[in-house]
């Protein structure tokens, strides 16, 4: 995993100071680097028979479509509010400071769909659950979380409760 650690690249302070950000953008550029990152990223549940890949606004939307034809699944996506045209269910979840929301179309996935969701960072975790949220209220069956990089050190995967998650590179 080596490989893939070197095209990623630290950026200290950003956006904000204390924050080292991981910035994937020379991976995303490397043709080899994002075959090898959808590969290990789909690795787990590839016999697991997912029909919909749900990818979390913005960075989601870089690996969503290219896991969900590597699974051979459709993709979805979730975004910031008033972004998506159709009618939409939302969910408000706690950030360091304040409040965010993401929206997903209401008739994106249904029971009994199962659905892998997908961002390229875990941090705090907040932002997945939320996410999870959304699947679980359209009654989808939620089968994990597939993340290219775990930030361990944030313990996100902590308020992930049960569900099984995976990330290919871990911090
Ligand atoms: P969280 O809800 O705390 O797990 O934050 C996850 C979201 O924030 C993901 O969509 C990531 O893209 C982004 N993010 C958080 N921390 C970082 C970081 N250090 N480097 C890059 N992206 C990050």
């Amino acid at each position: 995993m080596d490989v893939l650690k070197n095209m990623i690249r630290d950026i200290p302070d950003f956006p904000k100071p204390g924050i080292l950000f991981k910035d994937i953008t020379p991976l995303l550029a490397n043709p080899q680097g994002m075959r090898l990152a959808i590969q290990t990223m789909a690795e787990p549940f590839r016999k697991m028979a997912i029909n919909h890949v749900v990818g979390i606004e913005s960075r989601g939307f870089m690996f969503g479509p290219a896991l969900a034809l590597e699974l051979g699944a459709g993709f979805v996506p979730v975004r910031k509010p008033g972004k998506l045209p159709f009618r939409t269910n939302s969910v408000s979840y706690e950030l360091e400071y304040g409040v965010d929301q993401l929206e997903i179309h209401q008739d994106a996935v249904r029971h009994p769909d199962r659905v892998l969701i997908v961002d390229d960072v875990i941090a705090t975790g907040g932002t997945a659950k939320a996410t999870g949220q959304l699947v679980r209220e359209l009654g989808a069956e939620l089968v994990g979380f597939a993340f290219l990089i775990e930030l361990s050190f944030l313990k996100g995967r902590e308020k992930l409760g049960n569900d099984l998650v995976h990330a290919s590179l871990i911090y």
